[in-house]
């Protein structure tokens, strides 16, 4: 095959970050040959750093979102899920401490009647990402081929895997360069790069858990609802049925932060015997996945009665692991103790995920490797009653080096009150926004 001669360029890149710049809007084709020219190597890193750094101050507007996602999707494949005989559903987290909601909420929607398409990421810094939850498992594969997707999606009902790299490669740049320029916080940038590999991952439904607190990306409630808001607009830009609920992320998420940890406690939680916390988000999401798709049913009933346990099985063996297997176990469990009695009061989220992370259930680099046992468990959670002497945390690493800066990391993340506190706990789910 003759290699395809580069597009002649209709346009100068320095002109369009100029223009972005001053706060001008790019017309769809600008956009699409930045696009189409960064993923070719024809438009460099530096003038598309330039440019995200302009968006980064600039913004968007709705119809340049619109353009700027299409185009994204554009640079790869698109999966057709429109012949399978479930209706697809899929739930994306903007991601917290303690978030192992997916692994609930998968099998569960299967177990209801949906396919559940879920390609996940891997954690970094603070937050724990679902494959790197997955893979304390043993056997179990995050990468299957398309095929294999297809074929697990009909006789199971849902697959959480990794995006295979035909699916958006843009974003994958972009995300990349993002990442090293100062330009990851910015409302239009991360709700095209999040929706840009909904809409090619092929679901027609989506729920949206946009955390906001402490533990979140987003900890002011305005901009959580502006992300929630410009993501809910580019999936019905695309036809696609989406909701998107702002979820509290003050305190970790049920009990268990680090990888087998959080795969333990979810599977408590399939057997109708997991955290109240928990257990209310994942009922939550699932409620607006099942107003989404049409189907009907009672999430619920489907953790207590072994149906969601029953998919989770099925999902897990499908992809080679071992849903019977003892998981890994730390070595090192160190309790952190209760100074003195009283209410806990406060269990900050985002300490808890650094003291994670620092005990190794975390990655700073993308290649570094994380432990699949490190993590902390939270023995107490806000409103219970504390003696002192009694362990509060227990720190779990494969590393006794690793405790001193996992403790640092809890300086001032826990605060114990005289009373119990007498003002009503601020609710779960926040907001509904679509
Ligand atoms: N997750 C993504 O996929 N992209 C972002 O920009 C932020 C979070």
């Amino acid at each position: 095959m003759t290699p395809v001669p580069p597009s002649p360029a209709r346009f100068d890149a320095v002109d369009l970050i100029r223009a972005k710049r001053d706060g001008a809007e790019l017309s769809e084709a600008e956009i699409d040959w930045l696009i189409k020219g960064y993923v070719a190597g024809t438009v460099p890193d530096e003038q598309v750093a330039a440019f995200l750094m302009a968006v980064y101050f600039r913004g968007m507007s709705a119809r340049e979102l619109a353009d700027f996602t299409a185009a994204i999707v554009a640079s790869g494949d698109v999966v057709d899920l429109s012949g399978l005989s479930r209706p697809s559903v899929d739930k994306h987290s903007t991601g917290g401490v303690g978030d192992k909601v997916s692994l609930v909420l998968v099998p569960l929607l299967a177990s209801l009647g949906a396919a559940v398409p879920q390609l996940s990421g891997r954690g970094l810094g603070h937050t724990g990402g679902t494959l790197d939850k997955l893979e304390s498992i043993p056997g179990w594969r995050s990468q299957l081929s398309a095929q294999e997707v297809l074929t697990q999606l009909e006789t199971v009902g849902c697959v959480i895997c990794a995006a295979g790299a035909s699916l958006a490669p843009a974003d994958r740049k972009l995300y990349a360069l993002r990442d090293v320029t100062g330009t990851v916080e910015s409302v239009p940038l991360i709700a095209s790069s999040i929706m840009s590999k909904k809409i090619a991952e092929g679901t027609l439904a989506l729920v949206l858990d946009v955390k906001v607190g402490s533990g979140a990306f987003m900890q002011e409630r305005a901009r959580a609802t502006e992300l929630a808001t410009a993501m809910v607009e580019l999936g019905r830009y695309r036809n696609m049925k989406v909701a998107a609920l702002l979820t509290s992320m003050d305190v970790p998420l049920g009990r268990a932060v680090g990888n087998a940890l959080e795969v333990t406690e979810a599977v408590e939680a399939l057997e109708g015997r997991g955290p109240a916390d928990l257990v209310a988000v994942t009922v939550a999401l699932a409620e607006v996945m099942l107003e989404l798709t049409g189907l009907s049913g009672d999430p619920l009933s489907a953790l207590q009665d072994g149906s969601a346990r029953q998919a989770w099985t099925a999902m897990v063996r499908a992809q080679g692991g071992d849903p019977d297997a003892p998981l890994p176990v730390a070595p090192v469990v160190e309790p952190l103790c209760a100074e003195r009695n009283g209410f806990l009061e406060r269990l900050e989220a985002r300490s808890v995920g650094v003291a994670a992370w620092r005990l190794g259930a975390g990655r700073a680099r993308k290649e570094d490797p994380v432990s699949p046992s490190a993590g902390v468990r939270c023995l107490v959670k806000p409103g219970e009653a504390v003696e002192k002497g009694q362990p509060l945390l227990e720190l779990h690493t494969d590393e006794p080096s690793r405790l001193e800066r996992a403790r640092q990391a809890l300086h001032g993340a826990i605060a114990i009150a005289d009373e119990a506190s007498g003002a009503p706990t601020s609710p779960l789910v926040l907001e509904r926004v679509g």
